[in-house]
């Protein structure tokens, strides 16, 4: 027996020294340690048959000689480079590489966030919107009489397929569209809420139109609105004040000018005093000298757009504005071109 096993020791030895490749080491493992027929197994096998004397004299150098086989094929193993060598330590830590880095949130979600936090400390309500939508809830509740020219403001991506799904009303027209503005949230909301209602949408808009630097086809908006009785303007510049009084971390100045959307009467467009050169730069980028920047479009919400959601006429009033997300945000870190926002490159959004 002890003959045997230093045969089968020194057949080995000799067998290993000879290969090189992960296939031919696994052979040779399979014919000394195999399950069914390898020649230890095989000997190891046989030892129940010996007496308790022989067994103390052979078991052990058996034993010794299978873990001697054992090691010397998981280091021929290495040297083979084979990533099937069985030793792995799971309670050491994972090996980070140079060029990996942890992701972040993109700016634009980086700022819905912070006007969410803000808007919400002033006990806004968020929601959400479809963004298909019919014609009612996209156009004609909100004061777009169909075939107004008011309609061509916006470059809408109409939808041909007629769609059937459950909504709170009945259309008189299955007419879709991919939404040109988070407005369309306004009649939805107010025809299934009673006043008080404070609340803002933040969400994606599409409009047909040619791509630069400051237009995509694809982009983000955040609407609010306030309904209840007694609501006025004074209320609508505060609100806006103390918004960009947060987001830029200092005190600002707004004016208003008229401006046209058909579901505000009287309707305006805010501009900010630029606070990136206090207005005393001609070369300044963001305000192009002028002292002002243009920040959204507001207004009292239109009486059409009121009686639209079912309301009296005369009892309550409100005020909505619509804040570009994407340009509130390219202000704040001072981006000079929107289509940066859709490329994913790395390079551009490591900064944020
Ligand atoms: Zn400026």
């Amino acid at each position: 027996m002890k003959q045997s096993l230093s045969k089968i020791e020194s057949a080995f030895l000799e067998e290993i020294s000879q290969v090189s490749d992960a296939d031919k080491i696994e052979e040779i493992r399979v014919s000394y340690l195999g399950r069914k027929a390898g020649q230890l197994t095989v000997l190891l096998r046989g030892l129940k048959d010996l007496s308790i004397e022989e067994k103390k004299l052979i078991g052990p150098a058996a034993n010794l000689l299978r873990q001697k086989i054992e090691s010397t094929l998981t280091e021929a193993l290495q040297k083979a480079g084979s990533s099937a060598v069985p030793e792995f330590d799971l309670s050491l830590p994972g090996k980070i590489s140079q060029d990996k880095s942890l992701g972040h949130l993109h700016p634009i979600t980086q700022i819905n966030r912070e006007l969410i936090r803000i808007f919400q400390s002033m006990g806004f309500q968020v929601l959400e919107g479809p963004e298909l939508d019919n014609d009612y809830y996209n156009f004609e509740g909100l004061n777009f009489p169909f075939d107004h020219p008011a309609r061509d403001i916006q470059d809408t991506f109409f939808i041909d397929s007629k769609i059937t799904r459950e909504e709170p009303r009945d259309f008189t027209r299955n007419d879709w569209v991919m939404r040109t503005q988070t407005s369309n949230m306004q009649v939805r909301v107010l025809e299934q809420a009673e006043p008080p209602v404070r609340c803002i949408i933040p969400g994606r808009v599409f409009r047909n139109e040619a791509i630069d630097a400051t237009h995509e086809h694809t982009f983000y908006q955040l609407e609010g609105f306030v309904v209840d009785e007694n609501i006025n303007i004074g209320q609508l510049v505060w609100t806006l004040k103390e918004i960009f009084r947060q987001i830029f971390k200092q005190e600002v100045k707004l004016r208003l000018r008229p401006g046209f959307f058909p579901f505000v009467e009287p309707g305006y467009e805010v501009d900010m005093f630029c606070v990136f050169c206090g207005g005393s730069d001609v070369s300044c980028k963001v305000c192009k000298g002028l002292g002002w920047v243009e920040m959204l479009g507001a207004g009292m919400i239109h009486p059409n757009v009121l009686a639209a959601a079912g309301y009296d006429a005369g009892r309550y009033t409100g005020f909505a504005f619509g804040i570009g997300t994407g340009r509130l945000a390219m202000l704040k870190y001072n981006i000079p071109d929107y289509r940066l926002y859709m490329q994913g490159d790395l390079r551009f959004l490591e900064q944020f």
